[in-house]
């Protein structure tokens, strides 16, 4: 695939103003349906729906703009989108496998990516390998006669495990293997899979896509043929389509995605300098530090890692470590992140949980996003509560 200049992407292209009055902002097509003028539309129209303007499960006009632009975005074919970051990965792999086939899958994905494989997809008798992401021999070794798709996720969102895309793609392609890689992490701005080969990109468009906090969206990514296949299979059988209203509004978050993308790793960064001098901090966990064990692939692949970044503090007991916690206040304490404002999970927080607490990372440790706000009034009130520590 040819690339296409970043700027013409979020400014033009599928844009066909002339079709709607020379508008600068594409018009919502609030429309279920579309009419046809005579029997030869009709036919040619239903003869590709992906192409054509039938319903609105299918190919709706807005939506369609959208899903041109993350096709350029990621440097495929095609894309589709869908009605959570969730949909598009289990329509990717569902997609890809029957009954009877096996899926290896990195070993710590997203949440929900891991019940999809668990809870799921076993009562329909696939099967799966978790596997060490970081380790190309973890990964062949995991391979079996029937594995039908590599399910990635470069880097994951907690700790930042990284796998070598180009050696993935090469080991998926010698065993006629269909790789998926979930890219939410890294952002097309950071990350283009396609480029190390990899088949099918997914997005949570939720994060830095939409970059908002007010749209759930999944964006997949792939060429011609795998689109139209899950296009024909999983988006119009299980139908979890984004609105026309939604696809607008990421659109919209789409225009300033550079910006807003730069402007978190800038200030991701320029927080990680203040905390990695701080005598309260053990470790800081982002893909370009140069503690990070991976960080010579993460920098071979990735052009950038955005506002996402762990550290692990120094104290002594939980009661101080929910002080500290408490103390933050620029920082909304929530789930997600890719928006326009600053965010923490802290781990202590999945504390007597069931199923939540993770074995791995320890109650010292907390997850954080950096938005667009200025990061020295960020700085500010983390300083001020490394002091309860
Ligand atoms: C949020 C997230 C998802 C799920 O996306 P939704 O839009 O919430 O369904 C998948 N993968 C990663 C890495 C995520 O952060």
């Amino acid at each position: 695939m040819q690339q296409i200049d970043l700027n013409y992407i979020l400014t033009h292209l599928g844009e066909n103003r002339e079709d709607y009055f020379h508008a600068i902002a594409p018009p919502v097509i609030q429309s279920s349906n579309f009419a046809f003028p005579d029997l030869t539309a009709f036919r040619t129209a239903f003869s590709d729906e992906l192409h054509h303007h039938v319903y609105s499960r299918g190919n709706n006009p807005t939506v369609e703009i959208l899903r041109k632009k993350l096709a350029a975005l990621e440097k495929t074919e095609d894309a589709l989108v869908f009605s959570s970051g969730a949909g598009a990965i289990a329509a990717a792999v569902i997609g890809n496998v029957a009954a009877g086939e096996h899926i290896v899958c990195q070993q710590a994905p997203y949440s929900w990516t891991i019940h999809l494989l668990k809870k799921f997809l076993s009562r329909f008798g696939v099967e799966h390998t978790f596997v060490d992401g970081t380790d190309i021999n973890a990964i062949k070794a995991a391979i079996r006669p029937n594995t039908k798709v590599l399910l990635l996720e470069s880097p994951n969102t907690m700790t930042f495990e990284i796998q070598d895309l180009s050696a993935c793609a090469a080991l998926a392609k010698a065993h006629s293997i269909v790789t998926i890689i979930d890219n939410s992490y890294a952002s097309p701005i950071f990350q283009n899979p396609a480029d190390f080969g990899i088949d099918v990109i997914i997005h949570s468009g939720t994060k830095y896509l939409n970059g908002h906090s007010d749209v759930v969206v999944g964006v997949l990514c792939a060429d011609k043929a795998m689109v139209k296949k899950i296009f024909e299979s999983e988006l119009m059988t299980l139908g979890g389509i984004l609105s026309p209203h939604d696809a607008a509004l990421v659109l919209r978050g789409l225009r300033t995605l550079p910006l807003r993308v730069k402007r978190s790793d800038e200030s991701a960064n320029y927080l990680i300098g203040k905390l990695a001098n701080h005598p309260k901090v053990a470790r800081i966990w982002h893909p370009f530090h140069h503690s990070f064990p991976q960080r010579e692939l993460a920098m071979k692949q990735m052009r950038g890692c955005g506002g996402l970044f762990s550290v692990t503090f120094k104290t002594d007991s939980p009661d101080k470590m929910e002080a500290f916690i408490h103390q933050i206040e620029r920082f909304l304490m929530a789930v997600s992140w890719g928006g326009h404002e600053s965010l923490m999970i802290p781990t202590i927080g999945f504390y007597n949980i069931p199923g939540r607490e993770n074995p791995v990372i320890p109650y010292t440790f907390v997850r954080f996003y950096v938005g667009l706000e200025d990061p020295e009034w960020l700085w500010e009130d983390l300083e001020k509560a490394l002091l309860l520590l």
